[in-house]
């Protein structure tokens, strides 16, 4: 997987190929969410979909709830991202 800083934060990110082939910023670490579809977190799950939810610890489960696993978007949570692009789709690594 192909590892690299972010230019804004400094943090460690990983470039996931979206569904679009385009390559998506994610923070590192997997994460359990739940899907919402209004959601405060913004995932990019294995097959590239990213997808709206709220993290496992975040919410009850209800019936038909299932936990999936995701890497957070990271142009959602970089605290740089929004101010230093117009365009948060297309970002660029360092
Ligand atoms: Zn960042």
């Amino acid at each position: 997987m192909n590892m690299s800083k972010c230019k804004y934060c400094g943090r460690e990110i990983v470039w996931i190929t979206s569904r679009a082939e385009r390559p998506l910023p994610c923070d590192p670490h997997p994460r359990y969410f739940v899907r919402r579809s209004k959601g405060a977190q913004k995932l990019v799950i294995l097959s590239g979909e990213v997808v709206t939810g709220e993290f496992l610890e975040d919410v009850f489960m209800a019936d038909g709830d299932r936990e999936e696993i995701g890497r957070v978007a990271h142009f959602a949570s970089c605290p740089g991202f929004k101010a230093g692009r117009s365009n948060p789709d297309r970002p660029r690594a360092v």
